[in-house]
């Protein structure tokens, strides 16, 4: 049994000899299997610099030399940042803790990211660059709002 994805179907293959019944439950495991499988690619690295690409050539295109991160990774071991960014080996590290928030919420923590390589500070025209994002000021009220709710200490 298989199943996999056609354009705007999913296809799932199940042997002819299955009844109604076992057809029902075998598509539904299966299309619960797909989503999962889904998932963790959302999840990948691969993934997360693609989506670094796509932020970078939306929002900073003018400083595309610039942004060209060496990695963009997810990491388990930041608990007191969304993200981080060292501008001298130009790497970025996401923290998994944002994974299941909304994608304007992890595009959001990634642009901030991607924007302290043009300017590694935070000062007013680091600001500028990130607030081309039309949704970073809800971000950021998400990303006060979660740290609130949990009492945890994030900073960018
Ligand atoms: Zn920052």
């Amino acid at each position: 049994m298989s199943a996999y994805r056609d354009g705007e179907r999913v296809v799932v293959l199940i042997p002819d000899r299955f009844s109604r019944a076992e057809e029902t439950e075998w598509v539904e495991r299966m299309l619960a299997r797909l989503a999962a499988r889904e998932e963790r690619l959302r999840h990948t690295d691969a993934e997360l610099l693609a989506r670094a690409r796509r932020l970078t050539a939306r929002y900073l295109d003018d400083y595309a030399d610039l942004v060209a991160p060496a990695s963009v990774r997810w990491v388990t071991n930041q608990n007191g940042r969304w993200g981080s960014c060292t501008p001298d080996d130009a790497t970025i590290r996401i923290s998994h803790r944002i994974q299941e928030m909304p994608d304007w919420v992890i595009d959001y923590v990634l642009l901030h990211e991607l924007a302290h390589l043009v300017v590694p500070s935070h000062n007013a025209r680091f600001w500028d660059l990130v607030n081309r994002f039309p949704k970073a000021e809800r971000a950021r009220g998400y990303l006060e709002g979660v740290s609130a709710a949990g009492s945890l200490v994030m900073a960018e």
